[in-house]
């Protein structure tokens, strides 16, 4: 057993209607070795050092154990792909194992990478440790940087080799969410009302009660259903103005990716940016660039409007449906200019702080100026400049725009030193930049888990400048390979 079934409290999806999910067990990984405990999700469950170094714990996370009493189960979704309706998808290679009562809520449990479930469709059900590295730090580099994210309390490795284009090792990812529910799920049931209600009751009961209206004979669903849209359309819209001000790129945004509660979901090919380029695209395969970093609101959107859509059947008018989406962008842009405001040190927004901001894009992006540390510098550039020019090829320039925004800031007066507190605790120094990751990954792949450590040390406070790690808040060198990556 492992302390883990102490906390076991059932698995609520379970009581959803049996066309929701199969039955699946995990498939073992063989000789597995626990490579990282995610230290703050582990508090975050209870659990201290003893618990997850106990072979119950490796157990569990390798995929060779239950929770007491629960059978694992992967649930059904459909979604759409780059645009596409890709019809019935489902965890193909993940396990919910069930849920945890934790001094924060109820978590669910699930395994990432724990072999075929009945959704595996043509997939191996596996993950590689490559792809498995990149989701643990990011998932806990995310939530250190204040975005709404899943979790990750385990990494575990294994020699089983997994082939991709080349041959690789596998590893599963234990994940916490309070729910993995996507927009996908909804999607799913799109045609089906009863199934559809059920979702909707089983959702707003335990995560939107303050979504629920009450008929005659029990719920609205159709007002309901309103409800929940209007507050996931505001959670999403706020999301993506987290994930557009650090730089942050999804990937595949695809609808089955998107989380109900507004959480970042399903790290893949994602990417911080390094230099900055409006329309970064990060996942090597999207080739037509659908989930640019500048496109992202955009899909989110449209994400929106597939999930209105799933809603139809519940009997909902489409005018309600729109009229709940219709908030997204005055959402979006309030939550990003909030946020960009504290991020260039400005008390507040005023409207004509629109053309400061085009020109410092337009600025990065002519120099391909590094996105966090352009950033990051500018909290002391009125005492020296000279370390924020220095990212910047044409420095003349650069400088023409730092004395237009100098003067906007005098004008606002305030302390100077609460001023760059301020801009110091919402710009971080350090990022999960894709070259950084690749080296832990390098490093775990030869046996080494020194360097996730280190990485996810300093991640967890990315805000504090620490002597000795400045190789790590720098850009990749110049000359280094472009790290590529797509789904694995
Ligand atoms: P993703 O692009 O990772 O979000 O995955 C899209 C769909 O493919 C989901 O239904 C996944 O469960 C499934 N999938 C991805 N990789 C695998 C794999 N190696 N084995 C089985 N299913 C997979
Ligand atoms: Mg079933
Ligand atoms: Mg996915």
């Amino acid at each position: 057993p492992s302390a883990l079934d102490a906390l076991a409290a059932g698995c609520s999806f379970a009581s959803l209607p049996r066309g929701f999910y199969a039955q699946a067990d995990p498939r073992p990984l063989r000789a597995p070795r626990l490579l990282h405990v995610g230290a703050d999700a582990a508090a975050r469950v209870g659990l201290d050092a003893a618990a997850l170094d106990s072979p119950g714990f490796l157990a569990l996370c390798s995929g060779s154990s239950r929770l007491d009493g629960i059978a694992p189960l992967a649930t059904v979704y459909s979604g759409h792909q780059f645009g596409v309706w890709a019809g019935q998808l489902g965890d193909g290679r993940a396990h919910l194992l069930g849920d945890v009562q934790t001094p924060d809520g109820t978590l669910e449990i699930q395994l990432k990478g724990s072999g075929r479930t009945p959704y595996s469709r043509m997939g191996d059900g596996w993950a590689v440790l490559r792809s498995s590295v990149r989701e643990y730090l990011a998932s806990e580099a995310m939530a250190s940087l204040g975005i709404p994210t899943t979790r990750a309390l385990a990494l575990v490795a294994s020699d089983d080799p997994v082939v991709r284009e080349t041959v690789e090792t596998a590893a599963i990812v234990t994940r916490l969410a309070p729910s993995f529910v996507r927009f996908g799920h909804f999607e799913h049931w799109g045609h089906s009302h009863h199934e559809q209600k059920a979702l909707l009751e089983y959702v707003v009961g335990r995560w939107y009660p303050e979504c629920r209206v009450d008929g005659g004979d029990g719920m609205d669903a159709p007002a309901t259903a309103c409800r929940l849209l209007a507050e996931v359309t505001r959670r999403t819209a706020r999301l993506i103005a987290q994930w557009q001000l650090v730089g942050f790129c999804h990937g595949v945004m695809n609808t089955d990716n998107m989380s109900i509660l507004g959480l970042t979901l399903d790290y893949g090919p994602y990417g911080f940016m390094d230099a900055f380029e409006a329309d970064h695209v990060c996942n090597h395969s999207d080739t037509a660039g659908r989930y640019a970093w500048n496109a992202q609101p955009a899909v989110a959107r449209w994400n929106l409007y597939r999930l209105a859509g799933s809603l139809l059947v519940l009997g909902c008018e489409a005018p309600a449906l729109e009229a709940c989406l219709a908030p997204f962008e005055a959402e979006f842009l309030a939550a990003y200019r909030a946020g960009l405001a504290r991020k260039l040190g400005l008390s507040e927004w005023r409207p004509d702080d629109a053309a400061l901001e085009d020109d410092w894009w337009a600025l990065l992006q002519t120099q391909r100026a590094d996105f966090t540390l352009a950033f990051r510098r500018l909290s002391d550039a009125d005492r020296d400049a000279g370390p924020w020019l220095s990212l910047f090829a044409d420095p003349g320039a650069a400088r023409v725009w730092l004395d237009r925004y100098l003067a906007r800031r005098a004008m606002q007066g305030g302390d100077e030193a609460a001023r760059r507190a301020g801009m110091d605790r919402v710009n971080p120094v350090y990022v999960l930049r894709n070259h950084l990751a690749q080296r832990a990954i390098e490093a775990a792949q030869q046996g080494d888990a020194s360097e996730i450590d280190r990485l996810s040390n300093l991640l967890r406070d990315p805000y504090a400048e620490r002597p000795g790690f400045e190789f790590y808040a720098r850009p990749p060198a110049a000359d280094a390979p472009a790290v590529a990556v797509s789904c694995s």
